[in-house]
């Protein structure tokens, strides 16, 4: 469990909790048909289907489901939260101007389904759509059969996921009808002013600042566009080479993940800005290479939606007897930067300290541990997802899968730590300023991690640990019957465009 400490801290409950609203709140009906706009991931104004058909009748409530379990299960922890009450913060300050303004449910999906039933009987309530873990799936499913066989629910769909009539045949061609779709209008002005029976905003806001963490990536619309903008001004210039190297990636991604992840800008809009800019664009390789990520973004995070058991099984059922036994020591070296082969500490404790780090490395790091250090995934995905503010469950288990060789659809890369090491960082500068212990010494020795006495001592021995990876997983993959099952995995996942 990723946050005991966080859990400790908020778990008291707030002065307008549920159980203080049963008393005060539950033996009044209400008498307007209030429209009810619940957010959980689409953090923003703009472009947004629930606040935007919510708000056309211009009485209308708006709840960001608090909900401690969620924040603590796997994966999720206070870096992410901290991000979310930027994107909060922001959204609370731009209702304003719509005469409306943030409550807090704290509680379940349940708790609040009860709520509703009592309070609002007659209220209409809308959702956007969000592919999420097991816990906020059942919470969501149990909520929408509360609603069963009534229209009062409306779910919207999410960018550009398939949820219903999935077919990964038509997938494409619908992702991009589906980016080329006007863009919502902002939400209209509420004409009536809400009761706050629930929580206000700033007072959530009071009892949260206690599990902020400082010095990771700013949330919020504003600073997705600010990204948006130099992105296309200048940044993407050399984009696609840059993106492999850690220190030259900080500056040349666009950097835009944790906003995607939240929702404070929709993807659509990215897509059509994007559009719009190509034409006079220097970098129309770079920003080709761009608009390819936005639609894996949706591919991947199709995988989850259309198998929710991926959360905790390999894609390929063959794979999940690969690596049975748990090394806690091996997976604490790992997880805290001290392997011994410094490229691979320094993108740890670069990732620890700045809560993101580019593809390449992610892509080497779950390597480093699925191969060389042969850890089952299901062990050391939740501990690596908790390091990322753009923590996204439907990117992070499916890529996890692939860089570990258990989704049997697509070719084991086992990425050399060494290789990496020399050839992003050939003089070493960026290892040395992670690693200032290493000041003194020859590139060459930190790109082999043959430094004896110098530094600690390399976890395990990279030739045999990839020999034996190597060996292993190609023996499995060269049978009939997990070739059979191979395809059974590409005709649910695989993309067409490969085929
Ligand atoms: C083991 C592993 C775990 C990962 N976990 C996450 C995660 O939890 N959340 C997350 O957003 N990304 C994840 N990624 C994908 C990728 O590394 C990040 O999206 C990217 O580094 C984010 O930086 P950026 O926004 O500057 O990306 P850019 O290169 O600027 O790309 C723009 C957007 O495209 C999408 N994108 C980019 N690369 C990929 C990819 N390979 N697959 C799917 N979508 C992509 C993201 O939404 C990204 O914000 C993971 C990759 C690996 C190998």
């Amino acid at each position: 469990m990723s946050l005991p400490y966080f859990n400790c801290l908020i778990v008291d409950k707030f002065p307008y909790c549920y159980s203080k609203l049963n008393r005060v709140k539950y033996s009044r009906a209400h008498l307007f048909e209030v429209d009810i706009i619940i957010l959980h991931k689409n953090l923003r104004l703009e472009d947004n289907s629930a606040l935007f058909y919510g708000s056309l009748n211009q009485n209308y409530k708006i709840i960001y489901v608090y909900d401690s379990h969620y924040w603590s299960v796997d994966g999720r922890s206070p870096r992410q939260f901290s991000f979310l009450l930027d994107c909060l913060k922001e959204v609370q300050s731009n209702l304003k101007e719509l005469n409306s303004s943030l409550e807090i449910f704290e509680g379940s999906y349940q708790d609040l389904s009860d709520f509703i039933e009592i309070n609002y009987p007659q209220s209409k309530i809308h959702l956007n759509h969000s592919t999420d873990t097991s816990y906020y799936r059942n919470q969501i499913s149990k909520f929408k059969d509360t609603f069963k066989g009534s229209t009062r629910l409306k779910v919207y769909e999410d960018f550009g996921i398939q949820t219903e009539h999935f077919n990964r045949d038509r997938w494409s061609f619908d992702w991009n009808k589906q980016m080329r779709k006007r863009l919502h209008d902002l939400p209209k002005s509420n004409l009536f002013d809400q009761s706050k029976d629930l929580m206000e905003f700033d007072c959530f806001l009071d009892r949260s600042k206690k599990n902020i963490q400082k010095g990771f990536q700013q949330g919020g619309t504003k600073a997705a566009n600010r990204l948006l903008t130099s992105f296309f001004e200048n940044r993407s210039e050399g984009y696609s080479k840059k993106m492999s190297s850690p220190h030259e990636a900080e500056e040349s991604c666009s950097r835009l993940s944790p906003h995607i992840a939240f929702g404070s800008i929709s993807i659509r809009e990215i897509y059509q800005k994007l559009e719009a800019h190509y034409p006079q664009s220097n970098f129309k390789k770079d920003l080709y290479s761009f608009r390819k990520r936005l639609y894996w973004h949706c591919h991947f995070i199709q995988k989850l939606e259309t198998e929710p058991a991926i959360e905790f099984n390999s894609m390929h059922s063959m794979c999940d007897d690969l690596r049975p036994l748990e090394n806690k020591e091996f997976i604490d070296r790992w997880i805290n930067g001290e392997t011994g082969f410094p490229f691979m500490d320094a993108c740890m404790l670069y990732l620890r300290e700045k809560g993101w780090i580019n593809f390449r490395m992610r892509a080497m790091i779950m390597s480093f541990a699925s191969y060389n250090l042969w850890q089952p995934w299901q062990s050391t995905s939740p501990l690596l997802g908790e390091l990322f503010v753009d923590y996204e469950p439907g990117i992070h288990i499916p890529q996890v899968q692939m860089q570990s060789g258990v989704t049997g659809i697509n070719l084991p890369r086992i990425y050399s730590v060494n290789k990496q090491s020399s050839d992003q960082d050939p003089e070493a500068k960026w290892i040395k300023q992670i690693i200032p212990t290493l000041n003194d010494i020859d590139p060459k020795k930190i790109h082999s991690a043959d430094l004896h006495t110098t530094y600690i001592s390399p976890v395990v021995d990279l030739k045999e640990s990839s020999k034996y990876a190597r060996d292993t997983i190609w023996s499995i993959r060269k049978g009939d019957e997990f070739k059979k099952i191979a395809r059974s995995v590409y005709h649910k996942h695989g993309s067409r465009k490969r085929s």
